[in-house]
């Protein structure tokens, strides 16, 4: 099976798992953050986590994303056990249950948080 990632510019969001220690993280890496096993392994999320927190940006970092403001970037943690950082949308709280769906934003494919029922 491909690993489907956003960064590739195809809707799913990829992590990386520790064969050795079974620790998991999102930024890619070559080597593992806990135990510094060297060969970490790509695996594809379901997209479904918990909101631990929200910042609602009033002032875009850039100009692309002026027009966008205000916006909602979440940090989730997802099922699988790592935390990302994403778009969401608006009226999410914390601890609420959220899925990962894709938007294109300023002419990008990005994951973006929406509320859940399971
Ligand atoms: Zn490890």
């Amino acid at each position: 099976m491909t690993i489907q990632d956003w960064t590739q510019n195809t809707e799913g969001l990829a992590y990386q798992a520790c064969p050795a220690c079974s620790a998991v993280w999102y930024f890619r890496r070559t080597f593992c953050p806990c135990c510094g096993d060297g060969a970490p392994q790509q695996r594809q999320a379901g997209g479904r986590g918990t909101v631990h927190a929200l910042t609602l940006i009033t002032r875009a970092p850039s100009e692309e994303l002026r027009a966008f403001a205000p916006y909602v970037i979440a940090l989730v943690d997802t099922d699988e056990g790592f935390r990302v950082m994403a778009h969401a949308e608006q009226d999410l709280r914390i601890g609420e249950r959220v899925q990962c769906r894709f938007a294109r934003i300023a002419d990008r494919l990005v994951p973006r948080f929406e509320k859940t029922t399971s």
